[in-house]
């Protein structure tokens, strides 16, 4: 039997157990707050943080929104980002990409106070997770992270192979796949669009992590016996449907379903996962900044101040 994971159950009761750590420390005075800054009249950005703010919401963190003009000079950003760094009442800032053309993205990402950053984009952040002591782990691979934890996937000496390069998705995943410790120790494999015979490497693995951005690119006779597949990819396809599509992911699910022992689908895999762990991130900026010790979910131990 293929054990098909509800990324939405896991992510509510994730939700549930953050509401918890809010609780506490609600009882020490602290509510967290999350800002996000949104550069962009593209609906599908707006989409997101509108619904990054009803997450938000939903667990007791503070939402404050920002929105810069897209003709607007980019020292505007840079300036609203300077403000919410001094802003004591906010604990983690977002700001939605992509950016305009015009504002220089790696600023940005340098531009937002490590200790802030909830997406775990800043270079500091990013080199702590590679030095294997994480502030802020990025949302989406965390979030597949808990998912293998909830589905009793032990990555522990399994060999595994990562779909994708980029720096959002693929290599912090294939980061967090090489740590010592839970979730960790599996021997990593890292795949892009240059990888020679991709099938031959995704039918060795015991743990495929799809991040291609590539609609149905893994079938099942790219999946070997028993392994299990997550899906991070989240693509539109044209569909007889009333919008005129339908969402897809990297991996073709129903053959690959025949083969594998785990498998998430799409939608309703890791997607849920990914607003689930900006939550977690916020939780966690506000617990280390206000010096307030809370139990995460998934950490294992309370946040030491
Ligand atoms: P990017 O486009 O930044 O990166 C895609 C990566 O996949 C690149 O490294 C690319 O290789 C590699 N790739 C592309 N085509 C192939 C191929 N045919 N064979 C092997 N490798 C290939 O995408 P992201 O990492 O940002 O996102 C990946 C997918 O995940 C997208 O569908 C995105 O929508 C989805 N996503 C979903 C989230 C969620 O919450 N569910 C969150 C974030 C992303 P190369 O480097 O050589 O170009």
């Amino acid at each position: 039997m293929t054990h098909v994971l509800d990324g939405n159950a896991v992510g509510d009761r994730i939700r549930g157990e953050l509401a918890d750590c809010i609780d506490e420390l609600a009882a020490e005075g602290v509510t967290p707050g999350l800002a996000t800054v949104l550069m962009s009249d593209d609906p599908a950005s707006e989409t997101y943080v509108s619904m990054k703010a009803r997450a938000c919401e939903e667990v007791g963190i503070e939402g404050i929104h920002h929105e810069v003009d897209p003709d607007a000079p980019a020292e505007e950003l840079f300036e609203t980002v300077d403000r919410l760094n001094d802003d004591p009442a906010v604990h983690g800032i977002l700001v939605q990409m992509p950016v305009p053309d015009h504002v220089d993205k790696r600023r940005v990402l340098r531009s937002i106070d490590p200790g802030k950053d909830v997406d775990g984009f800043h270079p500091e952040n990013v080199g702590r997770l590679v030095a294997g002591h994480p502030r802020f782990k990025p949302c989406t691979p965390h979030g597949v992270q808990l998912l293998l934890e909830a589905a009793d996937v032990d990555t522990e000496g399994k060999d595994a192979v990562v779909v994708g390069r980029s720096d959002i998705v693929g290599k912090p995943m294939a980061n967090l796949l090489i740590q010592k410790g839970p979730g960790g120790n599996a021997t990593t494999t890292i795949c892009h669009s240059r990888t020679d015979d991709l099938g031959a490497k995704t039918r060795e693995a015991d743990v495929v992590i799809a991040a291609a951005g590539y609609p149905e690119l893994i079938d099942g006779s790219m999946i070997g016996e028993g392994a299990v597949v997550i899906d991070v990819g989240v693509n539109r396809v044209e569909a007889d449907t009333e919008k005129g599509y339908e969402l897809v992911g990297d991996v073709e699910f129903e053959s690959a379903k025949e083969k594998a022992s785990v498998i998430t689908p799409v939608p309703g895999g890791v997607g849920p996962m990914t607003i689930t762990m900006l939550l977690y991130n916020t939780v966690k900026a506000a617990a280390l900044r206000e010096g307030v010790a809370v139990s995460l979910p998934g950490e294992g131990r309370p946040v030491e101040p």
